[in-house]
């Protein structure tokens, strides 16, 4: 099923017998169970504009005319949309529902927040068939429930998203990546928090085993060369700081791991906890990001890696790509109780209910 507009998509929601599985672009390739689906029917940018920093999308609309119009204008998403169809073996073109519903984040997170910090408002049908808005088109307070951060992240559990409002921002005059090349995994951590505890507005912070470790600053080009001087002054105990072409689009796409066979798991940890868990993983290979609050780690096809590494403090999420299907993590009992609460008012027919 592939509506063109809302009103058909509330008709086909108010008339399903059973599940439905949502489908955007299709890249996360979990197989849901249900009748799919697709939104790419309900596409096109609704509304541009740059002086206000304001973009309204329809939900099918691929990501990438949404990223060509920004670019044009100077602009881009700040959250870093990861493209992970290589590390991933999928195919699939994203679509801007697809990646609000995931939350999408890059290496910038750590300084600028997730795609959820970005959404200003939705339009979402719900599993009864009602068209709701919520949020505005502008960046101003709306009052009542704020359903737009409950359905960034929702992953189709929720509703179909059918429109979104974002927040954009103009690209930077220029970017400076650090590298300090042979730090042990321990001293990367240690670096990387050196260097987002300092004034200097780092935009990223990652580590590739046996590559070196890359901080990123970006604003005027007064300013980041100021920035990345001072930087590399508070690095100092950590070796001198070489200045090189930023490898971002590779931390963010994971690419260190696309030739590594195995499933691919992404844990979300307490940064100084991230080197006792990588060495406790026996991962094939492994990168940090997010100044350690994230791994991504390839670990032989079939490995339970929750049972192996017992309790710690976050999470482990399965995405697949070995032999694997993409397995969320398991949630805390309070949290489980209240998502199902949440489903439950949203979806009360359980249409959505195959979405993990
Ligand atoms: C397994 C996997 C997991 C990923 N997880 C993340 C992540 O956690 N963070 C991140 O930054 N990037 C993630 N990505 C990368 C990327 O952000 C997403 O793949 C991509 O943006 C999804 O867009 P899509 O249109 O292909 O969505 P799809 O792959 O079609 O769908 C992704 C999910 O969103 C739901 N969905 C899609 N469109 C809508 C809609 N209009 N309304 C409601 N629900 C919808 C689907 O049901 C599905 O659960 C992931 C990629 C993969 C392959």
């Amino acid at each position: 099923m592939r509506p063109e507009t809302e009103t058909e998509l509330c008709e086909i929601i108010r008339g399903a017998a059973g599940p439905l599985a949502v489908r955007g672009g299709g890249t996360r390739g979990r197989a849901v169970a249900g009748a799919v689906l697709e939104t790419g029917g309900i596409s096109g940018i609704r509304l541009y504009e740059p002086g206000a920093l304001t973009l309204v999308a329809a939900a099918g609309t691929p990501l990438a005319e949404v990223e060509a119009a920004l670019a044009a204008e100077g602009q881009r998403l700040a959250f870093e949309v990861p493209d992970l169809r290589a590390v991933l073996g999928r195919a699939g073109v994203s679509t801007q529902g697809g990646v609000v519903a995931e939350n999408a984040a890059g290496p910038r997170r750590v300084q600028v927040g997730a795609c959820r910090d970005f959404c200003l408002g939705v339009q979402f049908v719900d599993g009864r068939g009602d068209l709701i808005r919520n949020g505005g088109r502008v960046m101003k307070n709306v009052t009542g429930y704020d359903l737009v951060k409950l359905l960034a992240g929702s992953r189709g559990q929720l509703g179909v998203l059918t429109e979104v409002a974002l927040k954009v921002l103009p690209r930077p005059e220029t970017e400076a990546t650090l590298c300090l090349p042979g730090l042990s995994d321990a001293q990367a951590v240690a670096a990387m928090a050196a260097a987002l505890g300092s004034p200097y507005d780092v935009t990223g912070a990652a580590h590739l085993p046996g590559q070196g470790t890359f901080l990123r600053v970006e604003g005027f080009e007064g300013s980041v060369c100021y920035r990345a001087g001072q930087l590399a002054a508070v690095l100092r105990g950590f070796g001198v700081a070489e200045e090189v072409a930023g490898p971002w689009a590779a931390i963010r796409d994971v690419a260190a791991l696309v030739d590594v066979p195995g499933d691919l798991w992404r844990l979300s940890v307490r940064p100084s906890d991230a080197p006792g868990l990588v060495a406790r993983m026996g991962a094939e290979a492994v990168v940090y990001d997010w100044g350690g609050g994230l791994i991504w780690a390839r670990l032989a096809p079939g490995c339970d890696l929750r049972a192996r590494l017992g309790d710690f403090v976050g999470h482990a999420t399965c995405l697949g790509g070995g032999d694997a299907q993409a397995e969320p993590a398991p949630e805390p009992a309070p949290v489980a109780a209240l998502a199902a609460r949440l489903r439950a008012g949203f979806d009360p027919r359980g249409i959505f209910a195959g979405a993990v």
